[in-house]
């Protein structure tokens, strides 16, 4: 597979299944940019880390992925100095936990806003260059909860059932301009995102944590096992080459069998 030079654009990608995707494509030659929030120190260390390990151009935009002029300028911003944008995973994610009743208005809006709407903010933009490339690939990082729901997760379900939705419709789209759309849907992934919801879970289910861990999060997956980011990754990086160049509009589960159940 030969994407060396090619240009991408992760976003949510200072931590977690973001930031290996984007070292995932730096390690083929890619020229990627970061984005995502954190320490300013330690997003530079991680930005740096990349040009210098993999010898590739590395940028950090630091997008807030809730408004939608920051990631026009984000977009442009990538295509200016990269002169092109191949390469778009849709990553950025936050997650709140809480029964429907008590589930505050504003966090609805913020998830939807995050994990649903930044990624036709990023398509509408960087969709003319691909279409006038003839090449692009576009991934967006959905989840279990694009194909199936658990209790207390109604705007992160939502967003990611959006989010296969919208998968299939640029699919179809761009179908002819040799630009593919797919989603990637993991189960559970070891990451801050995960980590975090454990207290807020034990607050809901009133448990504890080794329970959340047990009896909420391994109990949906029935290989017993988390997903690492690196897995998560190199399904990314096989839908960037030519031997995916007919794998569009799917929704790729990577779940330890959770939705077979
Ligand atoms: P993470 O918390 O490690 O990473 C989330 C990234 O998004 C971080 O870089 C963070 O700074 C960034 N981010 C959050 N809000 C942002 C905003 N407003 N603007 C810009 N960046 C923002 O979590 P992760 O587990 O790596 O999650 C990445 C994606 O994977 C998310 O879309 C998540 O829903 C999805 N996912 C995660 C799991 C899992 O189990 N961890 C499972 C399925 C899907």
């Amino acid at each position: 597979m030969s994407l060396k030079s090619r240009k991408a654009l992760v976003t949510g990608s200072t931590s977690g299944i973001g930031l290996a995707c984007a070292r995932a494509l730096a390690a083929q030659g890619v020229d990627v940019c970061l984005n995502g929030f954190g320490p300013r120190d330690e997003i530079e260390a991680a930005r740096a880390d990349i040009e210098s390990q993999f010898n590739v151009r590395c940028l950090y935009h630091g997008a807030d992925m809730s408004k939608p002029e920051q990631i026009a300028a984000m977009v442009a911003h990538v295509e200016a100095e990269f002169g092109a944008l191949d390469v778009l995973i849709n990553n950025a994610g936050v997650q709140f936990v809480s029964p429907v009743e008590d589930f505050p208005p504003e966090k609805w809006d913020q998830i939807i806003a995050i994990n649903l709407s930044s990624a036709f903010h990023t398509i509408r933009a960087a969709t003319p260059g691909m279409k006038a490339r003839k090449w692009g690939r576009i991934i967006n990082t959905a989840s279990a909860h694009s194909l199936v729901a658990s209790p207390y997760k109604a705007a992160y379900v939502a967003a990611k059932h959006g989010i296969a939705g919208l998968t299939k419709t640029i699919a179809l789209e761009l179908a002819t301009f040799g630009v593919t759309v797919n989603c990637i849907s993991p189960g559970y992934v070891w990451t801050p995102l995960v980590e975090r919801q454990i207290p807020d879970t034990m607050k809901a289910r009133n448990m504890s944590r080794e329970d959340v861990i047990d009896k909420v999060l391994l109990a949906a997956q029935p290989t017993k096992q988390f997903v690492t980011v690196e897995q998560v990754a190199a399904a990314a990086l096989f839908l960037c080459s030519d031997a995916a160049s007919q794998i569009t509009g799917a929704n790729i589960s990577m779940d330890g069998g959770w939705t077979a159940a």
